[in-house]
């Protein structure tokens, strides 16, 4: 299927690609590693005039790790999130997520910038960057704004981002010491997949490391954006963790969700696998914390 007409930019810089979505208008679209806008425009999904192209600019492609926060490009992509060693020492669930998403092939492309905007309810990155806490940057000709992530996601392929702006940067704060974090996504097939469903946990244990002081459980798909449970949050925060603990959290998380029923599973099966997903990441998250 060949690809409707269009005019392609390729600015040197954030300002110069500022500048551009912001003159061309809104039949313009910023491309990534096209792993999803690409596709959607083979399928005459999407028909831009303009494609405003960053992969010229070098500082949108970069993993910067200083004064303990991680600011990632949003051009990064995923094959390089899951193989970074801040990634893996110190966001093990952003790795999980990272080496998760489609196939080798796809990872090489698709970027972790190009994962938010889609805002599709089973994509890897969000539950596990909510879980972290990340503040989005948007940038426009008229200046910068910051968004936490769990703000951003809107609906389905809906975010806050107006027309003339893009997203520039995600910032994470490196968790406090004695925390550990996790991901699991449920597909139907092993690779290849987006998630039936996904959740991350992160667990943060007072200096003694026997009490609770900090707690998230995220979920995806099983609502219209990204989910985080304050339920789950509430039945962790000042406990001591335990095999039972956990399975009181992952009951809470699946009162929380609200998944459908579609063509890949039920909503009471979604649920019962959130309920279990959630146990799991949770005594992965603790475990990590143990073997620190
Ligand atoms: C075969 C296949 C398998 C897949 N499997 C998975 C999977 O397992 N998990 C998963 O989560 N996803 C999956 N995807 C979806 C897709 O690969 C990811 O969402 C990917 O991260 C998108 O990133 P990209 O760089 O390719 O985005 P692009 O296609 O380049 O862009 C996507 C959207 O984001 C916008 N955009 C990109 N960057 C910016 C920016 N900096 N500022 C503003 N707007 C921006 C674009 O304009 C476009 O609207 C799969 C796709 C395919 C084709």
């Amino acid at each position: 299927m060949p690809l409707p007409e269009f005019e392609f930019h390729e600015p040197a810089t954030v300002d110069e690609a500022c500048r551009m979505i912001g003159e061309l208008g809104e039949k313009t679209k910023i491309l990534a590693g096209g792993t999803d806008l690409l596709v959607n425009m083979k399928k005459k999904l999407l028909a831009p005039e303009h494609l405003v192209s960053l992969d010229r600019i070098q500082s949108l492609a970069q993993l910067d790790s200083s004064n303990g926060s991680l600011r990632i490009g949003p051009c990064v992509k995923a094959a390089e999130m899951a193989e970074s060693d801040v990634v893996i020492s110190d966001f093990p669930a952003l790795q999980e997520g990272a080496s998760k998403l489609g196939s080798p092939l796809i990872r090489n492309l698709a970027t972790v910038g190009g994962n938010l905007v889609t805002a599709r309810p089973a994509a890897d990155f969000p539950p596990s960057l909510i879980a972290y806490g990340a503040t989005l940057v948007l940038k426009s000709n008229h200046g910068e704004r910051t968004v936490p992530l769990t703000e951003f996601i809107q609906a389905p392929g809906e975010t806050v981002l107006s027309p003339d702006e893009m997203l520039k940067a995600i910032v994470l704060e490196k968790p406090s010491p004695l925390s550990g974090s996790a991901y699991i996504k449920l597909g139907v097939r092993e690779a290849l997949e987006i998630s039936l469903l996904n959740v991350a946990a992160l667990l943060t244990l007072d200096e003694s490391g026997g009490t609770i002081t900090a707690a998230r459980v995220v979920m995806g798909s099983v609502a219209p954006t990204p989910l985080l449970s304050p339920s789950a949050e509430k039945v962790l925060l000042g406990e001591t963790p335990s095999d039972v603990l956990f399975l009181d959290a992952g009951e809470a998380a699946a009162s929380d969700s609200r998944p459908i029923d579609d063509f890949r599973a039920s909503a009471e099966y979604k649920r019962a696998m959130v309920r279990e997903l959630t146990r799991r990441a949770l005594t992965l998250a603790f475990d990590r914390i143990q073997t620190q």
